[in-house]
């Protein structure tokens, strides 16, 4: 008997829209460079509930006649061929002329069109693959898409989009990358009715400007270095204002956005030293190589491009962005002046680290499975549970909640602070070593969950409100979770369109932790790995707790040290920080009379 069968049609359409279209960014990708293609040089893009209910291009290009209109939503249907040789074309290469079938194929979509040369324009209506409508309008010149309801008949899919301040982020993330890579043409983005973006046209540096805000401008070091195999252009954040996040780093390669762990790395080596190691440097670099030396491979989510000449073009980025940063300035305690790199493009082979770094690609990652914390937490409990204690009295002074972590004689703490990193003091069993930084970050942990789950705020007034700057994209992100932010005890005098004042801070944070907490903030809010499901309140307190904490490398009073200690072990769970890391480690006195 046979059996197999061939998948029907809409169901093939399905499948195939799956690689192109992940989410309401896919869309907008899509639809925004289908708009760059036409020609047009003023783009409006309109989106309702994060691209859920509604995503819309509309653009002044050359618009399509009625039959081509028709043919567009066919799949491989393309009028640019002749492109075969561009990197975009590689980019998406096995979804030429696939996307307005594939969106189509998921959506219920409105097209409007119309060429320059025709008098009336058509209109097509079509729904899950299936043509509902075809109809002359009267329409300017151009062309209107309409995506409504966005994987409307596949509920799976339209359940596992994440919140709409996500979405909006991807989708601002893709209109943010066309409009640096193409700043002559003028975008408008509206979400809700509200205006997110007007960006007139101009030239680079005014798009930055635009879209990070008037202070970035005197943060910008300009960038040049023409090669055989590269040239690069555009700007570098200077390194003062490296951030948290790594949200302003982009490099574009042919004009195109593309992510680059490596080249990534050859930035990064180029400001070492000066940026520590959670600080990532913004960039807005545009490399153009010959398209011929562009190897890409596919995965129908993760495009990787390799370079014949990879290594090669690392070191001439990696000296590029050094020059940018010594010529500037930028950077006078360093001594670029006697920096072979600065050589470059000629000697560059032999001054750089011949070790090249690796580029991790997570090929296994499954964003359903939990991470596995806990592993050597019971080990190390047990371990206490098992120490002798020196005054048993102690567990009714009420510091100590729980008397497995009972270790201290209470009034009598005597500590010592080892390279500004750890905590010293000697227990019954021997002596106890305390991760300072980890310590703290789980006694405020506990402070702030304890806050945020029972609404126990503590608000500290600021005798001169802050005022913090925003893009529009990251105040989105605030507002929603402006409600647990005030219930761990932010006060705002206002939230604005691009900034926000703080008037009052938790007890526990200081005002110069702000920026921090804020960046980090975000950006936790804004990685792809919070899925449904996820608890908020723990995640923030998490954030919170680690901002506010003392880092590795601060010296403490002997008072401040002991109250460390103290509060640790009177903490729920002391033995790990947030994170799952071991807070602290015992040396027996048996351990010591063995190694002696
Ligand atoms: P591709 O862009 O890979 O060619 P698409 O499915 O995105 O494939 O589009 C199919 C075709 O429809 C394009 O090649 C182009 O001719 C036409 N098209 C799509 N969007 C527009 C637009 N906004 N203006 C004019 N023509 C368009
Ligand atoms: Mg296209």
């Amino acid at each position: 008997m046979d059996i197999i069968q061939l998948l029907p049609e809409h169901v093939a359409n399905q499948i195939a829209a799956g690689e192109v279209v992940q989410r309401p960014a896919s869309v907008v990708k899509e639809l925004l460079e289908n708009a760059i293609d036409a020609g047009a040089d003023t783009i409006k893009l309109l989106v309702k509930d994060a691209g859920r209910t509604l995503v819309q291009v509309i653009d002044n290009g050359k618009g399509m006649s009625m039959t081509d209109a028709r043919m567009s939503f066919e799949r491989h249907a393309t009028s640019k061929i002749r492109k075969t040789e561009d990197l975009f074309q590689l980019h998406t290469k096995g979804f030429r002329g696939e996307a307005l079938a594939s969106i189509s194929a998921v959506a219920q979509v409105e097209m409007k069109t119309k060429q320059k040369e025709d008098e009336v324009g058509t209109k097509i209506v079509i729904e899950g693959s299936k043509v509902l409508s075809q109809e002359p309008i009267t329409h300017p010149t151009g062309t209107s898409i309409s995506v409504k309801n966005l994987f409307y008949n596949i509920p799976a899919r339209r359940n596992f989009l994440k919140s709409d301040a996500i979405e909006i982020r991807h989708i601002m993330d893709e209109l943010q990358r066309i409009a640096l890579s193409n700043p002559e043409i003028t975008f408008f983005m509206y979400h809700n009715e509200n205006e997110i973006y007007h960006l007139t046209s101009s030239n680079l540096r005014k798009r930055i400007v635009a879209i990070f805000g008037t202070k970035i401008n005197e943060k910008l070091v300009p960038i040049e270095e023409q090669t055989d195999l590269l040239k690069v252009s555009g700007y570098i954040v200077k390194p003062e204002f490296a951030k948290k996040k790594r949200g302003e780093q982009f490099f574009f390669v042919n004009n195109r956005f593309i992510r680059s762990n490596y080249f990534n790395h050859a930035v990064k080596m180029a400001y070492q030293g000066l940026v520590n190691e959670e600080q990532h440097p913004g960039f807005f670099l545009f490399l153009e190589v010959p398209p011929q030396s562009l190897d890409i491979n596919i995965h129908p989510t993760k495009t990787e491009i390799k370079f014949d000449n990879e290594s090669d073009l690392y070191a001439i980025l990696y000296a590029t962005v050094k020059h940018s940063l010594g010529q500037y300035n930028v950077a006078p305690a360093l001594d670029f002046n006697r920096d072979s790199a600065l050589d470059l493009p000629y000697q560059y082979k032999d001054k750089l680290p011949s070790k090249e770094p690796e580029i991790k690609v997570d090929r296994s990652f499954n964003p359903f499975q939990t991470e596995a914390k806990n592993r050597d937490w019971e080990a190390l409990y047990t371990g206490i549970n098992e120490m002798n204690f020196e005054n048993p009295e102690i567990q009714n002074a009420g510091t100590f909640q729980s008397e497995d972590t009972y270790l201290f004689e209470h009034q009598e703490i005597k500590t010592q602070q080892i390279h500004n990193k750890y905590i010293v003091s000697t227990i019954k069993s021997g002596m106890v070593f305390i991760h300072q930084s980890r310590a703290h970050q789980r006694i405020l942990f506990e402070r702030f969950l304890e806050k945020l789950q029972n609404g126990n705020v503590h608000s500290q007034q600021l005798l001169f409100p802050v005022q913090m700057q925003f893009e529009k994209s990251e105040i989105l992100t605030i507002k929603t979770m402006i409600e647990d932010l005030m219930a761990s005890g932010f006060t705002f005098e206002s939230i604005k369109e691009d900034y926000l004042i703080i008037n009052g801070v938790p007890v526990e944070i200081e005002e110069t932790q702000l920026q921090s907490i804020f960046d980090e903030l975000i950006n936790a809010h804004q990685e792809e790995t919070l899925q449904s499901g996820f608890d908020y309140t723990v995640h923030l307190a998490k954030i919170l707790a680690k901002s506010a904490a003392v880092k590795v490398g601060q010296n403490l009073q002997e008072r401040e040290q002991e109250e460390l200690v103290n509060n640790l072990f009177s903490c729920k769970e002391p033995t790990l920080s947030p994170d799952g890391k071991p807070c602290f480690t015992t040396l027996t006195i048996e351990e010591l009379d063995r190694r002696l």
